[in-house]
């Protein structure tokens, strides 16, 4: 897609640290990493965000995710790895090409999660069940 930052990085149209390509998959470094060797892991065909896309390029992707982080655990010696989305500018999309971030975690990096709450009353059955509605 024109003026899409990762369509120009897959096209080679803007430079990128390749980590790993194949016909469905493109993987390249962070250029702003949380941790050293955070990668990117993008679909070579634009889609916008996860339900955009379909199950084919899907499987392909997560597959390559998993190949990628097993690299990252074996290549730079970390014990384990957070995989994300942000999928939706609320959520922290920033580039609007769906991709994974999977970011090498280190022993007392001090990165913290998002930080959770508990659930009061009643919350917990209704939004299960409003979720399990729109499945239907
Ligand atoms: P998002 O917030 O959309 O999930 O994450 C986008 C990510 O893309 C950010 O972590 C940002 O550092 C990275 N990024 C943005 N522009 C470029 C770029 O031109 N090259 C590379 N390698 N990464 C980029
Ligand atoms: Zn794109």
């Amino acid at each position: 897609m024109e003026n899409c930052i990762f369509c120009k990085i897959i096209n080679k149209e803007l430079p990128s640290y390749e980590v790993y390509s194949n016909d469905y998959v493109y993987a390249f470094l962070d250029i702003n990493p949380v941790n050293y060797g955070h990668t990117l892991v993008v679909p070579k065909k634009h889609y916008e965000n996860l339900e955009e896309i379909d199950e084919r390029n899907l499987k392909e992707l997560i597959i390559a995710v998993k190949k990628i982080g097993k690299a990252i655990k074996d290549g730079l010696n970390v014990n384990g790895y957070n995989i994300g989305i942000n999928n939706g500018s609320v959520a922290g999309q920033i580039v609007p090409h769906l991709h994974f971030h999977i970011i090498p975690r280190l022993e007392d990096d001090g990165i913290k999660l998002m930080p959770q709450r508990k659930y009061i009353e009643d919350k917990a059955s209704k939004y299960a069940e409003k979720i399990r509605r729109a499945l239907e």
